[in-house]
């Protein structure tokens, strides 16, 4: 054995011992280690989605995910309608209202109730004395048709949707349908993948959407809120964090705990969904209100029981997660 071939052995066992000692190792040293080649991988379970009702279907099909593996996906198809919670309200009625009559807002982290007060106060809180979207009475000027909300629920919105609360109703967009594929064993990749849908010529290649909702709502991009507010208008999400638009139907911007979640038998946050790499979405916060303090970029983290899994992040932010650490479908 020449001198090279020795230190390589012995390189060699010093890393097979360091990967046998990892095996009863924490979970931030597992971190260190990187996880393609993590024990657990936990298939989809298809059975999480609600397809009781027809808001959901979801088939095998044959598919071919980004980095060349050829496989099974779900093919999830879903309407507009979730069955687990209602939709709505978004924009209140007058600027007496309560936070019952409209939906929520996001902003520097916060999360605000869109109630009469709200809209009442948009000039003091923007520090631009153009926001003034209600007239005498105190009735709130606001998207009232489906031409409104074509025309008012887009980046290009003109000039005379301004100091427009916009809505769009689950009526206008009944019969739409999205489709999903979505890789029934997920396969973590040694780099994240970007998200993409992002400005033009930015080069990012994934999808645009961050994952699906047991309802088959997806988890989709940020909302643009600065083309929204540079437009003066204001586009409230519900409760749930939702809001419609021709295109994407109704579709979330934050997590905040009211679609159908489920409990984890230890304290580990509760699961709201899968992200479209086939990995697992769990909600932000565990059974004592903290956040993981081991997450990756794409806020993402392994657990033995769990495998590689991703926790959204907080409301406020509009957003669920950075980045896909698995391969995605084409
Ligand atoms: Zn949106
Ligand atoms: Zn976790």
């Amino acid at each position: 054995m020449n001198f090279k071939i020795k230190v390589e052995a012995i390189v060699l066992s010093i890393l097979m011992l360091s990967i046998v000692s990892c095996i009863s190792c924490s979970d931030s040293d597992t971190k260190t280690t990187e996880n393609v080649s993590d024990s657990t991988i936990l298939n989809v379970d298809a059975s999480l989605f609600l397809t009781s009702t027809s808001a959901v279907t979801i088939t095998t099909v044959p598919c071919t995910l980004s980095d060349g593996t050829s496989t099974d996906c779900y093919k999830i198809v879903a309407t507009s309608t979730p069955s687990d919670h209602e939709m709505g309200p978004w924009c209140p009625i007058n600027i007496s209202d309560d936070a019952s009559a409209g939906g929520i807002w996001l902003e520097n982290g916060q999360v605000y109730d869109v109630d009469g007060a709200f809209i009442k106060n948009m000039a003091t809180f923007y520090n631009d004395t153009n926001w003034h979207m209600y007239d005498a009475n105190g009735a709130i000027y606001k998207t009232e048709t489906q031409e409104d909300c074509a025309n008012a629920a887009n980046p290009n919105v003109g000039v005379e949707y301004e100091n427009f609360c916009v809505e769009c109703l689950p009526s206008y967009v009944a019969g739409l349908t999205q489709t999903y594929y979505i890789p029934v064993t997920p396969v973590k990749q040694a780099t994240a993948t970007n998200f993409g849908g992002g400005p033009p010529g930015r080069g990012d290649a994934g999808p645009s959407q961050r994952g699906i909702a047991f309802n088959g709502v997806v988890f989709d991009a940020p909302a643009p809120t600065d083309a929204i507010l540079g437009a003066y208008t204001l586009a409230p999400f519900d409760d749930a964090g939702g809001h419609i638009n021709f295109n994407a139907g109704y579709h979330y911007h934050a997590a905040t705990g009211v679609s159908t979640q489920i409990a984890q038998a230890d304290t580990h946050a509760a699961m709201i969904g899968y992200a479209l790499d086939g990995h697992g979405l769990y909600a932000q916060l565990d059974a004592n209100d903290s956040e993981p303090t081991d997450l990756d970029a794409c806020r993402g983290h392994y657990d033995a029981i769990r495998g590689y899994h991703y926790h959204a992040d907080a409301p406020g932010n509009n957003n669920f997660i950075n980045c896909l650490y698995g391969a995605y479908a084409n």
